[in-house]
């Protein structure tokens, strides 16, 4: 009886749903990516605002570092995700470049080199740890290195899955971004194609491609949190 009672306890409790993060980039008088009067923080909120309603019908729990068009500091959205402890934080952007050929979709790990990290953390390189701020930096290294696969996953899932879409596939590349350094869970960047390429622009622009973006990245989420493997080979 003792037995039959505590399966049904292990049968009915429930598993907490994956918790998400999603980082529209810019925002307020932050532009981000300006061509032709379109403005990256438009895009970014309008791909993150699909992506959170299509991510809670399918039951995950989500928040967004902001959801209307405000200002919000680097680090404010670094701490954001480490205060509610999400299980997954995803930056969305939007890119330009002085080349109007330039176009496609890429994600961004961050780059995992101590050394880099250090000289952006403003740190002396690691030897042995003698001063508070010296085991600071060797806590967030081993933190780097539990959620640096996890991250290469996740980026695979997002590029497979964007890549099926309009835009050319530009890969899985590393980049030293404040927002991926400084969050504790597994953490990518989105550059969603170049508002300063014509055909990219326009896909972006438009409200049917947002949806379609959002979707791909849903379903690269899926995968992620099923344990679906994807694999790709990282750009530096
Ligand atoms: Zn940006």
């Amino acid at each position: 009886m003792k037995i039959l009672v505590i399966l049904m306890c292990i049968c009915q409790a429930k598993i907490a749903p994956m918790h998400i993060c999603l980082d529209p980039g810019h925002g307020g008088e932050d532009k981000g990516a300006t061509a032709r009067k379109h403005q990256e923080k438009t895009v970014t909120l309008a791909i993150a605002r699909y992506l959170d309603q299509e991510l809670k019908l399918r039951g995950y729990q989500t928040s967004m570092t902001r959801s209307t068009d405000t200002h919000k500091e680097l680090w404010e959205r670094t701490a954001f995700a480490n205060a509610i402890k999400a299980d997954l934080f995803i930056s969305i952007h939007a890119n330009i470049a002085a080349q109007s050929h330039a176009a496609g979709i890429e994600t961004y790990v961050l780059r995992h080199n101590s050394l880099e990290i250090n000289q952006k953390l403003g740190a002396k390189p690691l030897v042995v740890a003698k001063e508070p701020e010296d085991i600071h930096h060797i806590l967030q290294d081993v933190r780097l290195d539990g959620t640096a696969h996890a991250s290469h996953l996740c980026a695979c899932a997002l590029q497979h899955h964007l890549s099926h879409s309009a835009q050319k596939n530009r890969g899985v590349k590393t980049g030293l971004f404040h927002v991926l350094l400084d969050t504790h869970m597994p953490s990518v960047l989105v550059e969603t194609g170049f508002l300063s390429n014509t055909q990219d622009a326009h896909y972006l622009l438009a409200a049917k491609s947002q949806k379609e973006i959002a979707i791909a990245m849903a379903n690269a989420i899926d995968d992620y949190s099923q344990g679906i493997p994807h694999t790709c080979s990282l750009q530096e």
